[in-house]
């Protein structure tokens, strides 16, 4: 019921199906899919449920940012299951809570220990810049990746790229992905996919669990490209199955062929709320409304204008008051704003979906720096706590560098070129000049900010750099 027939732009190459239990009950998945994605395929919304409430609890963010997808998975408890491929026969079980110990038969095999020249802690288009640019000058890093595929969030951007003309503008998101993902292996730049880095230590140890495996990284050099994770709001029910990331709902449309709902309220008109809601209609899912908390939309016009086209209403000064539903979200109620942002009484309305997507914003993901002793900072114009840098982006941490959207919530191009940037300051560091190509890249970067959305970036960088220079 759940599966897109018919898409403009996608075709899903089902493939093989293979038998994994849940709850003692046979099912299938395709060969690839996660298990969040084929249970949820088979209808099942409620993954685990909450520690002292007992509230159902399903999946959110479908990048494995989060914990709200973690499940029993052969004996193991908390493990996301939305990053986690099905395989032949496994046993997948709901949690209750924060889950029990494994079970003594759980099978882990013995830690391994690697030496590296350099690591890169992600596979997006940040790492996989860095990745090849490090390459191509001599070094050959590894990439260390948690989702089953390389290319990060780009890998279900079916839109075309509003990036700079020389970062792919007018290509669709997962023809760039494809493009990177083929340089590296045409490189044969080793890398770790379905590979969590878990702990970055003072000893600048990497854990990584890969294959029910602790593997111990120690590397001259880290570069740290480890992306964002979506913003939750609070709101009564925001913890009901069927409130998603607008990114997640991405993920199941774009990368699994899995509509996210029947109708969707869509929180957030800035562009990722706008380009999601699009491809929500592309995927042939109703959108009843986009409501955006400030009196303007954020995105582009061009967005929304296909949106109005398509006759969706974008209803600005609007926000979620509360999802109602239990194991599943049945309704929506929306309340009008003033301009200091408070509610206006009586003027709730109620709107039949089974689906609110949240696009309120990205944080970037730092945590292993935070946990090795970088030296953060908060910068709302970058999106929240952000690793000190300076401009070659090497953090607090000797030979530790920052790329992407984890040093500040952006866009693809940027993150492309300042995981170039972080590559060629290793590459001078090890003695290999890269003088010419460095400047280029800066100045183009310059270039790529110097617009009205660049403004905000610019300034919170500036604060990031001063921070650590003082
Ligand atoms: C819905 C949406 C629409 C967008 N549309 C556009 C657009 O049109 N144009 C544009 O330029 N930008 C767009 N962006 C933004 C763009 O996708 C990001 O800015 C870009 O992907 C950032 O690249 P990155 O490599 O820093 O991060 P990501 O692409 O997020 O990649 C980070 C990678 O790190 C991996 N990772 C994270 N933590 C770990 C860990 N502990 N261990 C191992 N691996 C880890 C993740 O799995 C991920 O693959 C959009 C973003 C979203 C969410």
């Amino acid at each position: 019921m759940r599966e897109i027939k018919n898409h403009p732009i996608l075709r899903f190459s089902r493939g093989e199906r293979i038998k994994f239990i849940f709850e003692g009950k046979e099912l299938t998945a395709y060969r690839g899919e996660t298990v969040a994605m084929a249970l949820y395929r088979h209808g099942i919304d409620v993954f685990s449920e909450s520690a002292k409430l007992h509230r159902p609890r399903g999946m959110f963010c479908a990048i494995g940012k989060c914990s709200s997808c973690m499940m029993r998975i052969n004996g193991i408890p908390n493990v996301r299951t939305c990053i986690l491929p099905v395989q032949k026969g496994m046993i997948v079980e709901r949690q209750k809570g924060l889950g029990d110990k494994p079970e003594r038969t759980a099978k882990f095999m013995p830690p391994i220990e690697r030496n590296e020249k350099v690591t890169i802690v992600g596979g997006g288009p940040a790492g996989l810049s860095a990745a090849i640019t490090l390459k191509k000058s001599g070094i050959t890093p590894l990439i260390v990746e948690q989702n089953p595929l390389l290319g990060g969030q780009l890998i279900k951007q079916t839109h075309k790229f509003f990036g700079s003309k020389e970062e792919h503008a007018g290509t669709r998101g997962i023809e760039i992905a494809k493009e990177m993902v083929d340089e590296v292996k045409r490189l044969n730049i080793p890398h770790f996919t379905n590979s969590s880095a878990f702990g970055f230590y003072t000893d600048r140890t990497l854990a990584v669990f890969k294959d029910n495996q602790l593997v111990k990284i120690k590397s001259d050099y880290f570069v740290f490209a480890t992306g964002a994770a979506e913003k939750m709001i609070p709101f009564e029910g925001n913890d009901i199955p069927g409130v998603f990331g607008a990114g997640a709902a991405q993920t199941m449309m774009n990368v699994f062929g899995i509509k996210p709902g029947n109708r969707v309220l869509m929180v957030g008109a800035g562009n990722v709320g706008l380009i999601v809601s699009y491809q929500l209609l592309q995927a042939g899912v109703d959108v009843a409304c986009v409501i955006e908390a400030s009196p303007k939309i954020g995105g582009y016009f061009v967005h929304a204008a296909k949106l109005r086209r398509f006759g969706v209403p974008i209803l600005a000064s609007t926000t979620i008051k509360r999802a109602v539903g239990v194991s599943r979200v049945k309704k929506a109620i929306t309340v009008k704003l003033d301009e200091h942002f408070k509610e206006i009484p009586n003027t709730e309305k109620e709107w039949n979906v089974d689906t609110v997507c949240l696009a309120t914003g990205l944080i970037p993901s730092v945590t292993l720096l935070a946990q090795a002793g970088c030296e953060m900072k908060y910068i709302p114009a970058l999106g929240g706590y952000v690793p000190l840098r300076n401009r070659l982006l090497e953090t607090s941490l000797k030979n530790v560098f920052v790329a992407g959207d984890a040093d500040g919530t952006e866009e693809a191009s940027t993150a492309i070129m300042e995981g170039r940037i972080a590559a060629f300051a290793i590459a001078q560091k090890e003695g290999i000049d890269k003088t010419s190509e460095l400047n280029e890249t800066l100045d183009e970067l310059k270039r790529l900010r110097s617009g009205p959305f660049g403004k905000k970036i610019l300034s919170g960088i500036a604060e990031a750099e001063n921070a650590r220079l003082s």
